[in-house]
């Protein structure tokens, strides 16, 4: 799908709305309908323009990026401000919505003060909800994004040995990722051993992986804009039998959630079925987190996967299934790989191997 029919579909769902024009201001929703990357820079959209509100450091990148696209080059003297202001009375527009989510307080009272006749409208999650279902061409990126994570984790996975440190493990995964032509990781990857692996959000130190008998890392690749999100935890010395029992009911639990994912299923209801298990099983206040998100041009972005989502699932939309059970002071499992969902159901885009037998590294 071109910028272009992305901005048409984006008026569509403006004209239903009853709000004619939207001042785009949050840069991941501007590089979505145009195609520009860089930021600093706005986008008005009216039902006949779309004009971005941009700075002189950007005309190179915007003439390969989007050459098609209605340009405001403001000059260093001229604030943001009053040039969107500008733009805005040059043409006519009397209603404007704005992302109340990124809108900054300063600019939304400057342009309440310097267009007085117009009607600003509060949006939300505007764009965002066209970015919930991805494109062939967005599809196409994801799937890179994930064989470039599992390329790059398959080398660091080879070389791993309990003499690296938690830290050099996740830099060595950074680095790998670019050599396979990521443009770097979707988000600092965390490398967490033994204990440390109950921090759901660990960063990785210093610690050696040879300390603790398991590891796990959680990774992704960003490639043309796109993400993917993994997780695995490996094995690297002897495991206990309460890991083995706590590791097989994450796997189960990810396994019936993936197995539920198709067209008209609540996104709680996939929560629950992960939930649920881990529940019986008498963990259920050691999985304090949704069981997934979308992936996208951000790292998390709509959908989510959680108790309080009752929207469908929709063609198109690609989530993460990532349960885990976090135990205090002992470690934490949590397996996480990308899905697609497709009209007869589901695809699982990415292959690391997840069976117990597979994450035990020599
Ligand atoms: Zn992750
Ligand atoms: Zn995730």
């Amino acid at each position: 799908m071109s910028a272009g029919d992305r901005i048409n579909k984006l008026r569509r769902q403006l004209r239903r709305d009853g709000c004619g024009s939207l001042l785009v201001t949050n840069f991941v929703n501007v590089t979505y309908l145009t195609g520009f990357t860089g930021d600093d820079s706005y986008l008005l959209v009216t039902p006949q323009h779309a004009v971005l509100v941009t700075d002189a450091r950007y005309t190179t990148q915007l003439a390969e990026e989007c050459p098609d696209l209605e340009l405001v080059v403001r000059s260093p003297a001229t604030g943001m401000l009053s040039a969107v202001a500008e733009l805005v009375s040059r043409l006519a527009i009397r209603q404007l919505g704005i992302e109340s989510g990124t809108m900054t307080v300063g600019l939304h009272q400057g342009l309440l003060a310097a267009l007085p006749k117009v009607q600003f409208e509060m949006t939300s999650g505007l764009v965002e909800s066209l970015r919930i279902i991805k494109d062939r061409g967005e599809m196409a990126a994801i799937r890179e994004a994930v064989t470039c994570a599992e390329r790059a984790f398959a080398v660091v996975r080879a070389a791993l040995h309990g003499d690296q440190t938690e830290k050099e493990v996740a830099d060595d995964l950074e680095h790998q990722v670019r050599r396979f032509g990521g443009s770097g990781c979707s988000f600092p990857p965390i490398v967490a051993v033994g204990p440390r692996a109950a921090l759901p959000h660990a960063r990785p130190t210093q610690q050696h992986i040879g300390e603790h008998d398991f590891v796990l890392i959680d990774w992704g690749a960003r490639k043309q804009g796109y993400m993917s999100d993994l997780t695995r935890v490996l094995i690297t010395g002897k495991i206990s039998p309460k890991f083995e029992r706590v590791y097989q009911l994450v796997l189960k639990a990810q396994q019936r959630a993936i197995e539920a994912i198709r067209p008209g299923v609540l996104l709680c209801e996939v929560d629950k079925v992960a939930r649920g298990i881990i529940d019986r099983a008498g963990h259920g206040g050691h999985f304090g987190h949704g069981l997934g998100h979308g992936i996208g041009l951000e790292i998390h972005e709509a959908p989510r996967l959680a108790g309080s989502q009752t929207e469908p699932l929709r063609p198109g939309m690609v989530v993460t299934v990532e349960p885990g059970i976090y135990l205090p002071g002992w470690g934490g499992v949590r397996i996480e790989d990308d899905v697609l969902v497709t009209r007869g159901g589901h695809e699982v885009l990415t292959s690391v191997p997840r069976d117990l037998e597979d994450c035990w590294v020599s």
